[in-house]
């Protein structure tokens, strides 16, 4: 099996649950870390099921720096642990995924003098930390050399640097790959299912879980639960015990997403100082966009809605022009995101001096949370929590997840059988490259659907994301809303201004083709993935413009074959 069977099927699985037939194991939240214990847990032998309540990956897990990195930062904290662990996971990850986790060269431009002697000093404490096996060593780079790799800095004012590097990736794709990979091994997994009470137990534990697109309630029951619900952790442990306190900090972190003509970037990233010196910014080259990179600010707000305020859009922009002197200004930007990270609370007053570590600990009888950590480090943190609970169970098995390929299982011959078909199609190499990076093995199943069903066009024109993806993440990856696709699968609610539902754009009528949605339904969808891109952008960007009258003809055209027969 290579997909994820329907969202119904999912769901009558998990209420075939009882007291007398329960799964070993309910993981509660479809985040990067509840998708690796899926894995982890289920390659161990156990039943497992895994709820989310939203899409998968629709909380922290889809507004990361999309870094699979060691944390450079992290040496001035002295957590050499933490910095190995993720060093070991990054170059374990690039073995597992390569397609999807891809070595990223990084330049740091440095003139100071005895800032160069630090950032020398921690850049080989870096390589060591990973037992000099990265996939090169950092070394120094001279000024013109890295004006060259960075282009966007004014001539002649740069020293030099260092180069260095870190891996890439798209963290809803891996979310998607750990899952695919668990229900490979008998996971059952299904979104927009809401834990709303949640019960311990020496024996069994349950859950009610809400169907959010019916608004029906099931009963799941497990021998044990794992709550993996990031900034929503203390909310869970509440449900289980009124009393708990609170947990966590969470803090904000916000992106911007720059034109590439705005903001010249080649195929290597820039670390730079912001204004302050206080924090490093990232500037990558993500999809066909530059991503900037991120704050760290305590939050109290709505866990549900965090926004990118005029204050983040200001600190970004004014940190990149006192570096880059392009001038940029909120015109240049075409999207933009925040997310919350899962913090433990500690002693710092600050929430970028908390530690990145992980916790496992108990809830209740039967169940136990984790939270914390980064998405570089997953993997560790499903084996910490399965270790627990396999070893309560009379599991005795150790995790295997070091040895699971995630999504494709031949890397190098899938990138040119990709290409030659794609090419055959006529799709550019940029769209074969992305089908790959996405789907793995399975794009080749993309490729059938563009070549059979009349869906290898762009999205909208211009777009790398092809008609044929919308089609297949409804049909194979619980894909239930029109954002479901072009905010996280296709992530170009974030690389385009108009959030992919611009002039032309047929991603609506793709996906109504597979959920049958009226006209009504097309324009809500339409509506609401408006709304949340509008929501959360806040004011960083213009609003995306109004439904276009080419999505309007496009659903015409779909409606008018549909009455005619
Ligand atoms: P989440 O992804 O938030 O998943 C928890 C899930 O639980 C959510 O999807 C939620 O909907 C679900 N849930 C909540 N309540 C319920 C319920 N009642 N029933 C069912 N489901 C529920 N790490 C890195 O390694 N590299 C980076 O470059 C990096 N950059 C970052 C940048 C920013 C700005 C931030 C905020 C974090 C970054 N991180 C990075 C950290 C990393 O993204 C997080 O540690 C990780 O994504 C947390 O994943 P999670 O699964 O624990 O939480």
């Amino acid at each position: 099996m290579t997909e994820l069977p329907s969202r119904q099927h999912a769901l009558e699985t998990l209420a075939a649950s009882s007291a007398d037939k329960p799964f070993d194991v309910l993981v509660v939240g479809g985040g990067i870390t509840g998708a690796g214990i899926a894995l982890d847990a289920s390659a161990r032998g156990l039943s497992v099921g895994l709820v989310e309540r939203g899409d998968f990956a629709s909380g922290t897990s889809s507004k990361s720096s999309k870094l699979i990195h060691g944390g450079l930062r992290y040496l001035e904290q002295r957590e050499f642990g933490l910095m190995r662990e993720a060093c070991t996971e990054r170059d374990l990850l690039r073995r597992l995924a390569p397609h999807l986790v891809e070595p990223i060269p990084m330049a740091l431009p440095v003139s100071d003098r005895k800032r160069r002697v630090q950032f020398g000093v921690g850049l080989w404490a870096y390589d060591a930390l990973a037992s000099f096996k990265n996939m090169r060593l950092h070394r120094h780079i001279s000024g013109p050399e890295t004006e060259e790799l960075v282009p966007a800095l004014p001539p002649g004012k740069i020293r030099g640097g260092f180069l260095f590097y870190d891996a890439i990736t798209d963290d809803v794709r891996l979310v998607m790959e750990n899952l695919i990979a668990s229900v490979e091994r008998g996971a059952v997994v299904c979104n927009y299912a809401e834990v709303c009470d949640l019960i311990g137990g020496k024996d069994i534990c349950s859950a009610s879980v809400s169907d959010t697109l019916t608004g029906d309630t099931i009963d799941v029951y497990a021998r044990r639960v794992v709550v993996a619900a990031g900034v929503w952790a203390d909310k869970l442990e509440q449900q289980a015990r009124v009393s708990a306190e609170p947990r966590l900090r969470p803090s904000k972190g916000i992106h911007l997403l720059f034109r590439k003509d705005a903001l010249p970037i080649t195929e290597t990233a820039a670390f730079v100082p912001d204004v302050a010196r206080r924090r490093m910014l990232f500037v990558l080259p993500w999809l066909d966009a530059v991503l900037v990179g991120t704050t760290d600010t305590t939050y109290e707000g709505s866990l549900d809605h965090p926004t990118v305020d005029e204050e983040d859009r200001n600190y970004v922009l004014d940190s990149l022009n006192g570096v880059f002197d392009l001038g940029l200004t909120p015109e240049d930007i075409a999207g933009a995101y925040a997310g919350l990270r899962p913090l433990i609370q500690g002693k710092a007053g600050s929430t970028a001096d908390l530690s990145r570590k992980h916790s496992v600990y108990e809830i209740a009888q039967g169940i136990i949370g984790i939270t914390g950590g980064k998405m570089t480090t997953y993997r560790r943190m499903a084996i910490d929590a399965t270790d627990r609970i396999a070893a309560e169970l009379g599991n005795h098995e150790r995790s295997k997840t070091k040895w699971i390929r995630l999504g494709a299982s031949e890397p190098d011959a899938i990138k040119p059988e990709i290409a030659a078909r794609a090419q055959a199609l006529g799709l550019s190499p940029e769209i074969a490259r992305n089908l790959v990076r996405c789907y793995g093995d399975r794009a080749r199943d993309v490729l059938d659907i563009a070549e059979h069903e009349d869906a290898r066009d762009p999205v909208a024109p211009g777009y790398i994301p092809i008609s044929a993806e919308a089609i297949y993440v409804a049909r194979h990856e619980m894909a239930a809303h029109l954002s479901d696709f072009l905010a996280r699968r296709a992530r170009l609610a974030i690389t385009d201004r108009n959030a992919g539902i611009g002039e032309g754009s047929r991603a609506v009528e793709m996906m109504a083709s597979v959920h049958g949605w009226s006209r009504g339904e097309r324009n809500r969808q339409q509506d609401a993935h408006q709304a949340e891109v509008e929501r959360e952008r806040g004011l960083a960007v213009a609003p995306p413009a109004a439904p276009k009258r080419g999505w309007r003809r496009a659903a015409d055209a779909v409606l008018r074959r549909e009455r005619t027969g």
